[in-house]
């Protein structure tokens, strides 16, 4: 890992001419996209574009019928064991809609319990680390609360720290807020942007177009399977491109 090139693309993703079909529908048509370090996409489109099925392809949640996605200079979609494959998958934290909290644990132990499985970190270890995380989010309070006993908001915020707990590198959100009440919407998009703040390299699919205007450095516009627009927020905001992407903005007023 010494020769600049591979320097340059640690931690960037590179999506290289990726297609996937389910049974006989094309869901992601020859794509193509990078994600540099550090930066801030927001993948848009209409419902049914293939967002969710892109963004899982990322850590290989979803499986390709070709083309090749590297991250770390290396190739996701390589054949591999599933410890290797596991362990490329601790380093992309996940943020799904439903917030997959589990119920039986506490909200540390939610957030503490993959570093201590998946790295060994030792429990007193992880557990500090967790208390620190829950505080970033605004939840030192609710540490040994239930996820049950926590908001939509709430949870969500406990989900987000859970996956930093693995310290990632790279965040991927797939409608992060879609399954809040509108009134929570706000505390999780606020722990989103202070973490683009902080230089996190970050995919999220969302509807919050706010949040993309304000946090975005690019927007990929996503229809049909295929990414039609790549663009900043300024850009496709005032001036998009595609008449795929003008009617789409339409649509949202
Ligand atoms: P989006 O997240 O943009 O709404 P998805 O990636 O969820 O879109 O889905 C893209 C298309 O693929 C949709 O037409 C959807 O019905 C289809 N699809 C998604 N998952 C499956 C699946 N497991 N089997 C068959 N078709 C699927
Ligand atoms: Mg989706």
């Amino acid at each position: 890992m010494s020769t600049p090139e591979l320097q340059q693309d640690l931690h960037a993703i590179r999506i290289s001419k990726v297609s996937k079909r389910y049974g006989d529908f094309p869901v992601l048509k020859e794509i193509n996209a990078e994600v540099t370090r550090g930066e801030v996409v927001v993948i848009c489109g209409p419902s049914g574009s293939g967002k969710s099925t892109l963004i899982r392809t990322i850590n290989r949640l979803e499986e390709i019928n070709s083309g090749s996605i590297s991250f770390d200079g290396r190739d996701i979609h390589a054949p591999m064991k599933t410890r290797e494959l596991n362990r490329m998958r601790s380093r992309i934290g996940f943020v799904f809609q439903s917030f997959n909290l589990f119920p039986h644990l506490s909200v540390v132990d939610n957030v503490a319990m993959s570093p201590i499985r998946v790295k060994g970190v030792a429990p007193d270890v992880a557990h500090k680390k967790a208390l620190l995380l829950l505080d970033r989010v605004g939840l030192a309070d609710k540490a040994n609360a239930y996820p049950g006993q926590l908001s939509g908001g709430q949870q969500q915020r406990v989900a987000i720290a859970r996956a930093l707990a693995m310290e990632p590198p790279v965040m991927l959100f797939d409608e992060p807020t879609s399954a809040l009440d509108p009134e929570m919407v706000g505390e999780v998009l606020a722990v989103m942007k202070s973490l683009a703040a902080e230089g996190m390299t970050m995919l999220c699919v969302t509807h919050e177009m706010g949040f993309a205007r304000d946090v975005a450095d690019r927007i990929w516009f996503l229809d049909a399977g295929q990414i039609l627009e790549i663009a900043t927020p300024e850009e496709f905001f005032k001036h998009p491109r595609h008449p795929r992407a003008q009617r789409f903005l339409a649509d949202l007023r």
